[in-house]
């Protein structure tokens, strides 16, 4: 497995005098810690060696003591002395936070100096760790990229067997195994590691309440990346009232989305995702949540206005970021919220914003594609003559559903199960009809909405139970979602029509 890592990739790489290693990562500990384990390795034989850092906060320092080289706080400066061939000599040159200065021709120079004196002979390697991955030509051929790999399941499942065995945990089964697995997707050895030892530390055995404390960690893990966000589970399919020929169409996908290596077998394609368009307020969300609840995988919300950056390339970036963060922890579902937000703007002229726009977008498409992990796509869209018609040929997603207006029976749906969320105990005596006839154009949230109201008045005024009236007066204070907004309802069922969609409702 060893040359396989990254670490097992940079040792190679170092040995056979690689000048410059670019690691596209946003996770500097890592990268810290795996070049420390290879400054000792290197160093182990009668020779010494030394890694220095130049970063944006402490400016240029020494990498293990971290202290700082006085006099050499500029970026130009620290270069100026390492390129010094007997400086250089024995050295690992660890370079962060750099991208904004690689557009700098004095800085590239420099480099490109030091490069060429590791290709001639001296024993050395530039590291440059950043986020974005920008090369200026003048240091392309001296440079190659390394990509942090996630490690996949099978080499996960060697790592836990593994520390079975060493640690003479008592018997595993083979299922927790291959949970445990699915759960430490996304992590290092390393941590894979800790976080065994963690688990075993109050009882001395591996067993299924361990996954809660990896659960809790990953959960950690993508909080400090800071592009996804975990969404806690807590709707079921059962919260969704109408939307069948929807929720028929998750069941069919749960099947498969379970049974991957069975569906692939008989020659099934992996899911890819589906697109929820329409109506405000409807369930689109909702369905979302739904989805991931039933395939019983993490939901992952991909928020696009945070992915934009300010550097050129960094919303690429940050975008392939998020995607393999998401493969890595994979199966999971993508929930990718007001895709039209992310993509609007396409094509309306050139420059600036909308040439990164168009260069985001065209990312998306080849990676929607192409994609081969079990990330399921859920994307939500409330305009969809927003978005761009490429995205909306077959084959990005396996199927696009329009959300409109609950119907009569529909919201007969939604008000039973709203109601029953809170007082079911009133339930049967309220009149559902009555509730059903009286809001007409109402959206789902409108529906939710006027039950909280009844519930909350008739709390305040002491009321034992709540009865039809009050939800009749809280419906008559409300203006509905089809009063406020008629037009542009009106306008998008349309094109909903002329463009074919499939209805979500049956
Ligand atoms: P937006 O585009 O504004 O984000 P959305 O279509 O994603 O809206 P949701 O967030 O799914 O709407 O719905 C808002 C709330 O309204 C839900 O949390 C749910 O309580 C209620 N709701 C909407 N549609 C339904 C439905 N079909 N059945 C039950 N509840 C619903």
């Amino acid at each position: 497995m060893e040359e396989k890592s990254l670490k097992g990739k940079l040792i190679r790489y170092i040995y056979s005098h690689f000048p410059i290693i670019f690691i596209n990562t946003f996770e500097e500990d890592k990268i810290d810690a795996i070049v420390s384990e290879i400054l000792y390795d290197l160093s182990s034989d009668k020779e010494k060696y030394e890694a220095y850092e130049w970063n944006g906060t402490n400016g240029y320092i020494d990498f293990e003591t971290k202290s700082q080289q006085s006099g050499e706080d500029t970026l130009e400066s620290a270069l100026e002395q390492l390129k010094m061939p007997d400086l250089l000599d024995h050295k690992i040159v660890i370079l962060k936070d750099i991208a904004a200065y690689l557009e700098e021709p004095r800085i590239v120079s420099k480099i490109k100096g030091m490069a060429r004196l590791i290709s001639q002979g001296v024993d050395s390697t530039i590291i440059i760790v950043s986020t974005t991955v920008v090369i200026p030509s003048e240091l392309e051929k001296f440079i190659t990229i390394l990509e942090m790999d996630y490690l996949n399941g099978q080499e996960i499942k060697d790592i836990i067997r593994e520390f079975i065995e060493v640690n003479m945990i008592p018997s595993v089964s083979d299922k927790l195994i291959d949970e445990l697995s699915v759960a430490f997707k996304g992590f290092t050895e390393f941590e894979i590691n800790n976080l065994l030892a963690l688990s075993c530390a109050d009882d001395g055995m591996l067993t299924k309440k361990d996954l809660q404390l990896i659960f809790d960690q990953k959960q950690q893990m993508i909080k400090k990346a800071g592009i996804l966000e975990m969404i806690p589970l807590n709707e079921t399919i059962d919260d969704i009232g109408g939307l069948d020929n929807l929720k028929d169409w998750f069941v069919r996908k749960e099947k498969v989305f379970k049974n991957m290596g069975k569906a692939k077998e008989y020659g099934v394609d992996m899911p890819k995702g589906v697109l929820i368009a329409g109506v405000p307020g409807c369930g689109k969300s909702l369905n979302a949540k739904a989805a991931a609840n039933l395939f019983e995988v993490p939901l992952l919300r991909l928020d696009m206005g945070r992915l934009m950056g300010k550097y050129v390339g960094e919303s690429e970036g940050n975008l392939r970021k998020a995607i393999s963060l998401a493969e890595a922890i994979s199966p999971c579902v993508l929930w990718i919220d007001e895709l039209e937000k992310a993509f609007a703007g396409i094509g309306s002229g050139s420059g600036g914003a909308a040439e990164v726009t168009t260069r985001l977008f065209g990312n998306f498409l080849t990676w929607m594609q192409e994609k081969e992990s079990p990330t399921f796509v859920v994307a939500t869209a409330n305009d969809i003559t927003k978005l761009p018609p490429e995205l909306l040929r077959k084959g990005r997603f396996d199927e696009i559903f329009y959300v409109g207006l609950p119907s009569d029976e529909e919201r007969e749906k939604i008000f039973t199960i709203h109601i029953n969320k809170r007082r079911p105990q009133d339930l049967k005596k309220i009149d559902v009809t009555a509730l059903v006839k009286a809001s007409k154009g109402f959206s789902g949230a409108d529906i939710e909405g006027v039950v909280k109201d009844a519930v909350e008045s008739a709390f305040a005024d002491d009321k034992k139970s709540i009865q039809t009236q009050d939800i009749l007066d809280a419906i008559n204070n409300t203006h509905s979602l089809s009063e406020i907004m008629k037009d542009a309802l009106d306008k998008m069922a349309k094109e909903y029509e002329s463009r074919k969609f499939k209805n979500a409702s049956r």
